[in-house]
């Protein structure tokens, strides 16, 4: 009985405190949430400021009702009104690393070719079930050439060891006219990417690249990465065209097509 009275008390709070943030200047794309802000989000530190990193660093990004972030909402966004794309449950997706907020759309509008990948690294933690989302290394993904219809690869190329190899079989996999989604931080002060996948001490990896397990930091030459192992690269930027969702206004959409 206690329990239960101190669980109504404790979502009265939560209602009371969602309720504080409610106003017309966002919406949220996942829950519906209007609000007046948003809450902080992410990691502060002096190599993320350096670099002026774009989908790092603390900032007012995250939906106070779903928790959802900047960045997945710039995708889901992409996916919903330029795509259209859940409205097509055939189209074969594959989605690495996924994002739950993400892949519950996928899930919830009863895709029939959804496929979710990682990396389980030893000793490392993962959210979800490994039923669902499958153990793969992105630089030698497990599927014939031309498999999907769809790649959703959002910040992960950051953290493999040889990018171009991953780019490489992300391409391969990728059916001819289809699109993968290939977002990382990137820094629009650095000319040339900069990497060391010598470096396992996690302090050195997020005083040179930003963060503990990233082994390189991607600069404006990123496009030309994804070019040479294939890719015809559509650089988007939706943020005056869904200014209500609360994006990134940095943050370009890097999407590869075959
Ligand atoms: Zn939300």
């Amino acid at each position: 009985m206690i329990n239960k009275i101190k669980d109504i008390l404790q979502n009265r709070h939560a209602y009371i405190n969602l309720l504080s943030h409610w106003g017309l200047k966002y919406k949220c794309p996942f829950c519906g949430f209007h609000s007046k802000d948003l809450l902080p989000t992410g990691i502060d530190n002096p190599t993320i400021r350096k670099y002026q990193i774009i989908g790092a660093g603390k900032r007012n990004a995250c939906c106070p009702k779903c928790g959802s972030i900047d960045r997945d909402r710039l995708v889901y966004i992409y996916l919903k009104y330029e795509l259209d794309i859940f409205k097509k449950p055939q189209t074969r997706v594959l989605h690495i690393a996924p994002e739950i907020n993400l892949a519950n759309q996928f899930l919830k509008h009863r895709f029939t070719n959804y496929i979710c990948g990682d990396f389980y690294a030893e000793g490392q933690h993962a959210d979800y079930s490994k039923d669902f989302v499958k153990h793969m290394d992105v630089q030698n993904l497990p599927f014939a050439d031309n498999s999907f219809d769809l790649i959703i690869c959002n910040h992960v190329l950051e953290h493999v060891f040889d990018e171009k190899k991953a780019t490489q079989e992300l391409f391969r996999v990728l059916a001819k006219c289809g699109q993968a989604i290939l977002q990382v931080p990137i820094s629009p002060i650095l000319e040339k990417t900069i990497s060391d996948t010598t470096i396992t001490d996690g302090a050195i990896l997020e005083e040179k690249f930003g963060q503990k397990d990233h082994v390189r930091l991607f600069g404006n030459d990123y496009k030309y990465i994804l070019e040479s192992q294939g890719f015809s690269i559509q650089e988007l930027k939706l943020q005056q065209k869904y200014s209500k969702y609360g994006l990134n206004p940095d943050e370009i959409l890097f999407i590869g097509k075959k």
